[in-house]
């Protein structure tokens, strides 16, 4: 084949999946996060203390009834799709401070600015490094802002 010539695979149209049970694993997983999404909504409109308005059941309950739903069908869709899960966990923790960071930076605003002007600081002094080394300290900073964060409250 040569350079210019796009390939036969190319032109052909999608196919949604057909397998019941890839279809069943997935589309529980996509059932459960969209209870999880209700849940936490409703938290974040009532109050997570708040009751159910008709059955009385505590919101804070049903948000940890749907995040254990939806944990328990990640790991049934892992499993089916074999995810790498090294990958997934490598993600899972520079993700993690990140977060961390930025949601208590809600709560002490001075914290984020410390960290901007920090980030603002190091780059300028160090330009030409690889994006890799620049995205490692910035999750080093992030983090720090975040332990910073929780030692503070
Ligand atoms: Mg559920």
């Amino acid at each position: 084949m040569k350079d210019d010539e796009i390939p036969a695979a190319a032109y052909q149209p999608w196919r949604p999946m057909s397998n019941p049970q890839d279809i069943k694993t997935l589309g529980k997983l996509a059932e459960e996060l969209g209870e999880c999404q209700a849940a936490a909504m409703r938290c974040l409109i009532q109050g997570i203390e708040e009751h159910e308005p008709k059955t009385g059941y505590l919101n804070r309950l049903w948000l940890e009834d749907e995040i254990a739903d939806v944990l328990a069908n990640i790991e049934l869709v892992v499993a089916r799709f074999d995810l790498d899960k090294r990958r997934m966990e490598k993600r899972y923790a520079a993700k993690m401070p990140l977060l961390h960071a930025w949601h208590t930076e809600a709560s002490n605003p001075s914290l984020a600015e410390l960290r901007d002007a920090a980030m603002d600081n190091w780059l300028r002094r160090t330009p030409k490094l690889a994006l890799s080394t620049i995205l490692d300290e910035a999750l080093q900073l992030a983090y720090d802002a975040g332990r910073a964060a929780s030692t503070d409250s």
